[in-house]
């Protein structure tokens, strides 16, 4: 049995804060705003894998009012969430992803970005794919005002 879900996050982009994306804090003038890191693609991974599970999504896990969630790194969030997808008697198979932001480049931290994320969830490298566009200078994104990301999982039955 395999099991899909998605996700989706976007965090808006501001001053004073690291931007954090798949667990990798990149060089840049700004930062994603929000409650705990604000790192939009670890959120969209974390939703993802609590769709294919069936688990409702992130903000009911780690909601945003709750004082432990501030500047949380989430990363450790995405662990929290393998473990209950695995007490489920489920394990990741793989994940597809897509980040949307004008600025900066991507492409230098992609490598790191799936290092990361495939650490945390105990699959090959080749399992977690991380994709980057931008918004071509249209919307939010593209006038450079956030970032958003996309995500995709799959599960298989632990047995
Ligand atoms: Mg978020």
């Amino acid at each position: 049995m395999t099991l899909t879900g998605i996700g989706y996050d976007s965090h808006r982009l501001g001053a004073g804060r690291r931007l954090v994306i798949g667990g990798i804090e990149i060089p840049y003038e700004r930062g994603l705003e929000g409650h705990s890191d604000a790192d939009v693609l670890t959120h969209a991974v974390i939703d993802a894998l609590l769709g294919a599970a069936g688990l409702g999504d992130i903000g009911e896990h780690f909601p945003d009012t709750e004082e432990r969630w501030r500047d949380a790194d989430s990363i450790e969030l995405l662990h929290e969430v393998r473990a209950l997808i695995t007490a489920q008697g489920l394990l990741p198979l793989n994940i597809d992803c897509t980040v949307i932001m004008e600025a900066p480049k991507l492409a230098p931290h992609r490598l790191a970005i799936r290092e990361r994320l495939a650490a945390a969830l105990h699959l090959e490298i080749a399992r977690v794919n991380v994709k980057a566009s931008t918004g071509e200078g249209i919307g939010f994104v593209g006038r450079g005002e956030g970032v958003a990301a996309l995500a995709i999982a799959g599960l298989q039955s632990a047995d």
